[in-house]
């Protein structure tokens, strides 16, 4: 048979009904897409007149969104570039052609085009998701009568020509009996806040302006103060504490990279406000979901990233697999531990002020990620029961001759429980020994992490067995108890501790003459199921 060839054709009877029930999850998109295409359209019309394209008056550009209960009504209205009857044609009855993507390849010699949002020709249909009817009136900015398109949502439309005045376009949601939940002004709002706050034009909605068209991530930062930074943050999350610090992202190679990452306070026992990173893509949001954009260690740190470089699906969820998104993953890593770098040496007691919050992060960082270990070593901090910080190296240099093994290990003693390890932490101070104090419900795996890359380290747990095993200087310790005493006080305690695996330790010394001891490494396992446990 000779080989035949042919177009593959679209019944679009069949396929229109995928694209607007499938392509979307969820319903409330509409708004989104519908107020992204309003701020395109000024977009462009802004960018022509700078490119002396168009030489009429601008006047006022916000975009109106207005919700009428009585009409079952929604419209979205802007003073943009408006179509033509013939670009209605071509840019809405043409699915999956986008006026974007072709505005972009236009003008893409020309910097800044990268404000348009749309690029896949669909969003406009998502209007039916939520309408019956939707309608269009419209004005070209040139000088083009005004047309009016009307489709129910079936294959047919229908175009006229209408009287309008002003520049720009109406978009007029006739809602469907099953969508009547979206004539309400509270939802409304709700939506608008969540995908619309930062877009870069004006929104008005119950006659308020509801955005921030400029936010501080879009500025460079030296012509930002502190209190742009704190009070971006409450613009962000209105009820949350202020931040330790910031970190400003602002990378154009070999991606488009901005945000501003806060650093919060975080609480012993890790409970932290809910707030989440949210991912914007120029100015539109995406989500709170970062996974994979922000390396998980980094997860519960606060504040906005923007990239209009990570692929975005047609629903614009985005890509997490992509290339670009590992990229930005470890630009972050390397920009927030150039930043704990700095603190560290510009200010060594305010460092070891903000340890409390930043350890947790750091910590968790070291447990999870070798490249974030190699540069946090330099300023991770370990605290001793005095209250006294020590980099590892400080530390190190200052145990090493009095606590270290029979194969000349440094042996860090540490107490994971300073009130009820009071007397092992006495004993081992009596002996010279400092004791560093691990208390957090990370640190029983951060201390695994330190040991497995530290050579010439070991952690031992204060109580774990007597001080003079635990560091064996080789001396022979007499007991103050003969054999037969000591057997005789296992048999004691086994009997009323009903556990046959007590192990006692006699020791030298007068005021604690036995101690139970734990080999380490049950107790370790212990204090690292316990936190397993809790992260169920
Ligand atoms: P995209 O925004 O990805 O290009 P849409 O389906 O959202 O796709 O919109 C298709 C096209 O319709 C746009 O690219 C634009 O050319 C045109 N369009 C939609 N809304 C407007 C509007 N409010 N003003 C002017 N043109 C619009
Ligand atoms: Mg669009």
């Amino acid at each position: 048979m000779v080989a035949e060839k042919g177009t593959i054709s679209i019944n679009t009877e069949n396929i229109f009904p995928i694209i607007k029930k499938f392509l979307y999850s969820d319903h409330e998109i509409f708004l989104r897409e519908l107020v992204s295409n309003a701020v395109d359209a000024t977009q462009k019309l802004k960018k022509l007149a700078s490119m002396g394209e168009f030489n009429g008056e601008l006047g006022d550009l916000t975009v109106k969104v207005s919700v009428d209960k009585e009409a079952k009504t929604i419209t979205i209205s802007d003073k943009g570039i408006g179509m033509s009857a013939e670009e209605i044609k071509k840019y809405i009855n043409q699915i999956a052609f986008s006026g974007a993507k072709e505005f972009l390849e236009k003008y893409k010699d020309t910097q800044d085009t990268n404000q348009i949002i749309g690029q896949f020709g669909l969003g406009f249909y998502s209007a039916f998701m939520v309408a019956q009817n939707v309608e269009i009136i419209t004005k070209s900015f040139r000088d083009e009568p005004a047309a009016r398109w009307i489709c129910d949502g079936s294959t047919e439309f229908e175009i006229s020509e209408v009287e309008k005045e002003e520049r720009g376009t109406d978009i007029i949601l006739h809602v469907a009996p099953d969508s009547e939940e979206f004539l309400d002004n509270f939802r409304i709002s709700q939506i608008l806040e969540k995908y619309a706050k930062f877009l870069p034009i004006e929104i008005e909605f119950d006659g308020k302006v509801i955005n921030n068209p400029n936010p501080i991530w879009t500025k460079s930062p030296s012509e930002l103060t502190e209190e742009d930074y704190k009070s971006f943050y409450k613009e962000l999350y209105p009820f949350g504490e202020e931040p330790l610090f910031w970190i400003h992202l602002n990378v154009d190679y070999p991606f488009n990279l901005t945000g501003v990452l806060y650093f919060p306070k975080v609480k012993k026992d890790f409970q932290l406000n809910r707030e989440k990173v949210q991912l914007y893509s120029r100015q539109v949001f995406i989500t709170d979901d970062v996974k994979d954009v922000v390396p998980e260690f980094l997860q519960m740190l606060h504040g906005v990233i923007d990239s209009p470089d990570i692929p975005l699906n047609v629903s614009r969820s985005y890509l997490q697999a992509d290339g670009n998104v590992k990229k930005i993953n470890s630009h972050i890593t390397k920009k927030v531990a150039d930043k704990l770098q700095e603190l560290f040496r510009q200010d060594r007691k305010g460092f070891e002020e903000k340890w409390e919050s930043v350890g947790i992060f750091a910590k968790y960082g070291i447990i999870s990620d070798d490249k974030f270990y190699d540069r946090a070593k330099e300023f991770t901090l370990l605290k001793n029961v005095d209250n006294e910080y020590f980099t590892i190296d400080e530390y190190r240099e200052k145990v090493q001759v009095n606590q270290s093994d029979k194969d000349s290990k440094a042996v860090f003693l540490y107490a994971n429980d300073a009130n009820q390890q009071d007397a092992f932490i006495a004993s081992a101070k009596k002996r010279g020994y400092d004791v560093l104090i691990m208390d957090s419900p990370l640190d029983a795996h951060f201390i695994n992490a330190l040991e497995s890359k530290l050579e010439n380290v070991t952690f031992k747990r204060v109580d774990s067995d007597s001080i003079d095993k635990l560091i064996d200087k080789g001396l022979a310790m007499e007991s103050v108890l003969s054999d037969d005493e000591k057997k005789q006080v296992e048999e004691l305690f086994k009997a009323v501790a009903g556990n046959n695996t007590i192990q006692l330790e006699a020791l030298p010394t007068d005021e604690l003459p036995v101690t139970i001891v734990q080999p380490e490494f049950m107790r370790r396992w212990k204090d690292m199921s316990r936190v397993s446990g809790q992260n169920d």
